[in-house]
């Protein structure tokens, strides 16, 4: 079924440890995506769900896979844990898509693995919902992310704070190569590993580098400026990724591990969902910062490869951190733009994106809805269409003014603006109260709300009236004010 090519079990030994899925008791499929599957270059003649689920249960291990769960470390909340590693996932090998794109195939709640800490290596129906309608959601969004390509029930119970159904869910990723991977080699002084790992990931995801004069600071630069970029689209999106431990980002750009994960409804910029996160340290603001302390344990990993003396090395790696500051604050100023429908640059343009995003505070203006509203304004509705996201509307009347002179200078007309805007800005967000409902529903056994869920949000820019439901944020009784882990 899959035209493996495992390099990364090309690797050193010390990299990963060879492991094979534990079978499960009665596996059960729930979703497979076929459109995923095509873009692999899946051979097409599996279609019978019993095999499906045999294969994404790890039941059955296709021909040509070499399973293993990789070693990594990573800070968790500030704090650096030496020894973490695939303890509930299983990799079982590469493929080159159809774009020519290397993707990793990972098995997720396959069983325990020799990094299990204290788990089971196991996976909750619950979770698995949440990342499978997460991570299909942010690719149709169009943000760079792993992909999900199926969900099958273990007919096993798994034992959380609740006692739910166990699930396994196959991730797609360009990698799961970690800033954690790099840091459990330069915990232990392994410079070689450090070495080997910084050559595997530049030739898989920035072969434009190699070349360079210094190729180990020309990744951390590049490595940097794709995280920078992805937290900007984050942001224009109202996520909250929860949980952004270096352990958690990965090299190549893509979001990854949505655990506690949230989307905003009203804009809240110090908006906190996770229940484990009681600082706020990975609050939605807060999370271009925590990028860039990331890209720094990164650094700090990579330095005894640059080319420099000490003195220059260290430099060059600050150089790097504060290019990561430049390049959110400019993916991001240009995600907002065009959130507002400028075209161009401006002098004022980013004190009337901040004022915008404070009167939406001030008002508890729903995020995705207010940016909706606006494109209709452009169109020629009324600004009572926009005034009614607020709960104090205030000072929206001179903002749209501002606004409106802003636009005037452009040739477009309302209706192209009004399409532009509605392409980057989305009628649908992966709710937290509709994905809650979803795994409610599915714990119990009913997997129609997460079929439709699923279903709708691979077009999460179209006003479809049958969705019209999960465009709306939650009534006060289906607030989610926490979310969970749930590993
Ligand atoms: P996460 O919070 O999912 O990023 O996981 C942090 C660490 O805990 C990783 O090393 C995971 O592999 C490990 N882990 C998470 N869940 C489990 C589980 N159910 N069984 C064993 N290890 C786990
Ligand atoms: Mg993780």
């Amino acid at each position: 079924m899959f035209a493996f090519d495992n390099s990364y079990a090309r690797l050193p030994e010390r990299f990963f440890q060879p492991v094979y899925p534990a079978p499960v008791a009665k596996p059960q499929l729930i979703r497979f995506n076929v459109a995923l599957a095509t873009e692999l270059g899946l051979s097409p003649e599996v279609t019978d769900a019993a095999r499906l689920a045999a294969i994404f249960s790890g039941n059955a291990v296709p021909t040509g896979a070499e399973p293993l769960a990789m070693a990594y470390s990573g800070h968790q909340f500030g704090q650096f844990n030496p020894q973490l590693g695939d303890g509930r996932a299983i990799l079982l090998g590469e493929v080159v898509d159809a774009n020519g794109q290397r993707r990793d195939i990972q098995l997720k709640g396959a069983g325990e693995t020799p990094f299990s800490r204290r788990g089971d290596g196991r996976a909750a129906l619950g979770p698995v919902l949440r990342e499978y309608i997460v991570s299909e959601a942010m690719s149709a969004l169009g943000i760079p992310t792993t992909r999900a390509l199926a969900a099958v029930l273990t007919g096993e119970p798994v034992y959380r704070e609740t006692v739910q159904p166990g699930a396994v869910f196959t991730r797609v990723a360009a990698s799961h190569v970690r800033v954690g991977t790099f840091q459990f080699f330069a915990a232990r002084g392994d410079t070689d590993g450090v070495k080997a790992l910084a050559d595997h990931v530049i030739a898989r995801h920035y072969p434009e580098i190699a070349g360079e004069h210094d190729p180990y600071l020309a990744l951390l630069s590049a490595i940097a400026g794709r995280q920078a970029a992805l937290i900007a689209r984050w942001l224009s999106v109202g996520f909250i990724h929860g949980v952004m431990n270096t352990d958690n980002m990965t090299v190549s750009g893509e979001t990854i591990d949505f655990g506690p994960c949230a989307f905003l409804d009203e804009y809240d910029p110090q908006k906190v969902f996770s229940s484990i996160d009681q600082r706020g340290r990975y609050a939605y603001g807060n999370q271009p910062g925590i990028g860039q302390w990331n890209i720094a344990r990164l650094a700090e990993a990579l330095l005894p490869l640059f080319a420099g003396n000490e003195e220059e090395n260290v430099s060059a790696a600050n150089a790097a951190l504060v290019e990561f500051g430049r390049v959110f604050q400019e993916s991001w100023l240009d995600a907002f733009r065009r959130k507002l429908g400028i075209e161009g640059e401006a002098e004022g343009d980013l004190a009337l994106v901040n004022d915008f995003l404070q009167l939406m505070h001030r008002g508890e203006a729903d995020f995705t809805l207010t940016f909706r509203a606006l494109g209709r304004v452009a169109g020629g509705a009324a600004d009572l269409m926009l005034e009614a996201q607020f709960t104090d509307a205030t000072g929206v009347g001179d903002w749209l003014s501002r606004w409106r002179a802003r636009l005037a200078d452009s040739a477009t007309s309302p209706a192209g603006r009004q399409a532009t805007m509605a392409a980057v800005n989305p009628a649908l967000i992966p709710r937290n109260h509709r994905i809650e409902q979803a795994i409610q529903a599915g714990l119990s056994g009913d997997f129609q709300p997460f079929e439709r869920l699923a279903m709708a949000l691979e077009r999460p820019y179209e006003d479809d009236p049958q969705f019209a439901d999960l465009a709306t944020p939650p009534r006060r009784e289906e607030r989610v004010t926490k979310t969970f882990c749930g590993t």
